[in-house]
C-alpha cells in the first residue's frame, strides 16, 4: 500500500485542504514552494499515463477549487504530475503538485 493510500484511509495524518467523494488535497510534507499542495484521487491509479481521461477532467475541476480555496487562483500557480522513473515519480499513486504563493522559477521543478 502506498503512503497516499494510508493518508486516504486516515492511517497517516495529513494537513487537509479540500476533500470530496472522489478526491483529496493536502499540503506536501516537503514543500518546494510557499504553497505546495498535492491533489490525489481516492481510487488507486498509478499515474497520469494510466488514468481515465474523464476522471482527470473532474480532477482538473477539483484542482481549480483548491487554487481558489488557498487564494492562488488570481496570482497564478503551477501544476505538475511526475510520471514514472524518468519523470521522478516517487509515490506510485496519481497526484498533481499544486505550487504557488510566489514567483516560481523553472528550476523549482519538483
Ligand atoms: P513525487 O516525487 O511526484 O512522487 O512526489 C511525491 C510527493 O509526496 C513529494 O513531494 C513528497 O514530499 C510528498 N510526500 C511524501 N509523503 C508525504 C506525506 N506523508 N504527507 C505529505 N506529502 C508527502
Amino acid at each position: 500500500m502506498t503512503i497516499f493510500e494510508k493518508i486516504i484511509k486516515g492511517e497517516i495524518p495529513c494537513k487537509k485542504v479540500l476533500e470530496n467523494d472522489e478526491f483529496l488535497a493536502f499540503y506536501d510534507i516537503n514543500p518546494k514552494a510557499p504553497i505546495h499542495i498535492l491533489a490525489i484521487p481516492k481510487v488507486c491509479v498509478k499515474d497520469f499515463d494510466t488514468a481515465d481521461s474523464m476522471m482527470l477532467g473532474r480532477l482538473s475541476g477539483f484542482i481549480q477549487e483548491v487554487a481558489k480555496k488557498v487564494n492562488i487562483d488570481k496570482s497564478g500557480y503551477r501544476i505538475i504530475s511526475n510520471i514514472g522513473s524518468d519523470g521522478g515519480q516517487e509515490v506510485p499513486h496519481l497526484h498533481f503538485h499544486i505550487l504557488g504563493g510566489g514567483k516560481l522559477k523553472w528550476e523549482n521543478l519538483v
